[in-house]
């Protein structure tokens, strides 16, 4: 039955005039589309062209099967119809009908019957939907920064009421209401944006906190990569982390018991306070503090009254110094106090209100009352001080002076 006819002009007119996707197939065992009018070109693609083969238009199968069903309406002599898969234009039934006096000449009209089962169109929405199922945000745009796409969860981080972000640039004014933060932030985004553009083969960090859609302020990690024309970023939510990392930073330099700064802290801060006193910033007095006959509190009444009149001290003594001042517990019964800025007379002045402070009312540990006393020895910072340890070595010497002269009481470094 291998035919070849030709259509002529006027048929072909009238094809290309019809609405619904219309082909025209010279059957045989190598089926060829003699024409392919506008609708049926926008439905299979451009490969659905006059002169191609049936199985380069539809794909192997769905000609073999196209070529069963005309072969099946030859044999009975009636129209037929078929639904084929079409690949990524889904499945269409093809509606057929044969000229009378060319069997091998067949017209089919073209109905789209939905989308097939596996295609391109379910590979994107599936994508799309493991983009929406992610906890944390994607967001992609063009090379000129234009808004593509947002994720659900940029969205709950981003999507401020009644404000479209359509540019990146639309996004920077909402997160950083400051313009001081948000133009230190712009510089370190376009440096990170020209690294991103230089390097596309890896994700480039950036991190800052920001004002979010609910009106707090978080901190967010964004990575920055180009994909070709695009311009993806992913974001986190990384303020809990952070704040954790904040406490356990603060926990390590602060004494559990007492809720002083631990000797840690002491020691930096120390190292700081003498390097600052050293380039110029002013004096520098450091008090050491010990609890008198501490052990025989212990000895009568117990550990845990014993805790309890530690931290009772430490709190006194807090509330004793400067603002600027730190205390810190630097043994098991001794604590040290940095007076930045403090000379000679401020010193003794903040060394005897600490004294009256610790000793000059009893404590109340539980159900005991203690009368606490306490030792000080104060020392300032000298030129000649080599290290800072020397101040410590000469204020510890004032504590041993005042402990072995009768306690209680405060004694000045000899001069
Ligand atoms: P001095 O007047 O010479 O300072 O006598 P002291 O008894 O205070 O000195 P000593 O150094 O002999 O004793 C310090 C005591 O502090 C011994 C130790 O059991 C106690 N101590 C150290 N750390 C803690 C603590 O965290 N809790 C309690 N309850 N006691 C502690
Ligand atoms: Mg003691
Ligand atoms: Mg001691």
């Amino acid at each position: 039955m291998a035919t070849d006819p030709t259509l002529s002009a006027r048929e072909r007119r009238l094809i290309e005039a019809v609405a619904s996707p219309v082909l025209v197939i010279a059957a045989g065992n190598d089926a060829v589309i003699l024409a392919a009018n506008p609708a049926a070109r926008r439905l299979l693609g451009e490969r659905a062209a006059a002169r191609r083969r049936l199985a380069e238009a539809l794909g192997p199968d769905a000609a073999a099967a196209l070529a069963r069903a005309i072969g099946a309406m030859a044999l009975n002599g009636a129209g037929a119809g078929v639904t084929l898969d079409c690949g990524a234009a889904g499945a269409i039934r093809f509606e057929l009908a044969r000229d009378p006096k060319d069997p091998g000449l067949v017209v089919a009209t073209l109905r789209p019957e939905g989308a097939p089962p596996t295609g391109a169109a379910d590979e994107r929405a599936e994508l799309r939907a493991v983009l929406e199922s992610l906890p944390v945000g994607v967001e992609l745009y063009d090379r000129d920064f234009n808004a593509l796409f947002y994720n659900s969860a940029s969205d709950a981080l981003f999507d401020y009421a009644g404000v479209a972000i359509a540019h990146h640039d639309h996004w920077w004014r909402l997160a950083f209401p400051d313009a001081e933060a948000r133009r230190s932030a712009r510089q370190d985004w376009r440096r990170t944006v020209a690294a991103a553009r230089a390097d596309p083969s890896r994700a480039h960090m950036a991190e800052w906190t920001v004002r979010t859609r609910d009106g707090g302020d978080r901190v967010i990690q964004f990575f920055y990569r180009f994909l070709g024309e695009r311009y993806a970023l992913v974001l986190w939510d990384v303020t809990e982390q952070r704040r954790l990392e904040a406490e356990l930073r603060s926990a390590a330099r602060t004494d559990a018991l007492t809720g002083a700064a631990n000797r840690r802290r002491f020691g930096e801060r120390l190292a700081h306070d003498v390097a600052a006193a050293r380039a110029g910033g002013g004096p520098l007095a450091l008090i050491v503090l010990d609890i008198d006959h501490f052990k025989a509190i212990n000895d009568r009444f117990g550990h845990a009254v014993g805790d309890d009149a530690l931290k009772a001290v430490a709190d006194r003594a807090a509330r004793a110094l400067r603002r600027d001042d730190m205390l810190a517990r630097v043994g098991g019964e001794e604590f040290a106090a940095l007076l930045p800025q403090a000379g000679r007379a401020e010193a003794k002045t903040v060394a005897e209100r600490l004294h009256a402070a610790v000793a000059g009312t009893p404590i109340v540990a539980g159900a005991v009352t203690l009368g606490v006393t306490v030792s000080l020895g104060v020392a300032l910072l000298r030129d000649s001080d080599g290290a800072p340890d020397d101040l410590f070595a000469r204020a510890d010497a004032a504590l041993y002076a005042a402990k072995a002269s009768g306690r209680n009481r405060v004694v000045f470094e000899e001069r």
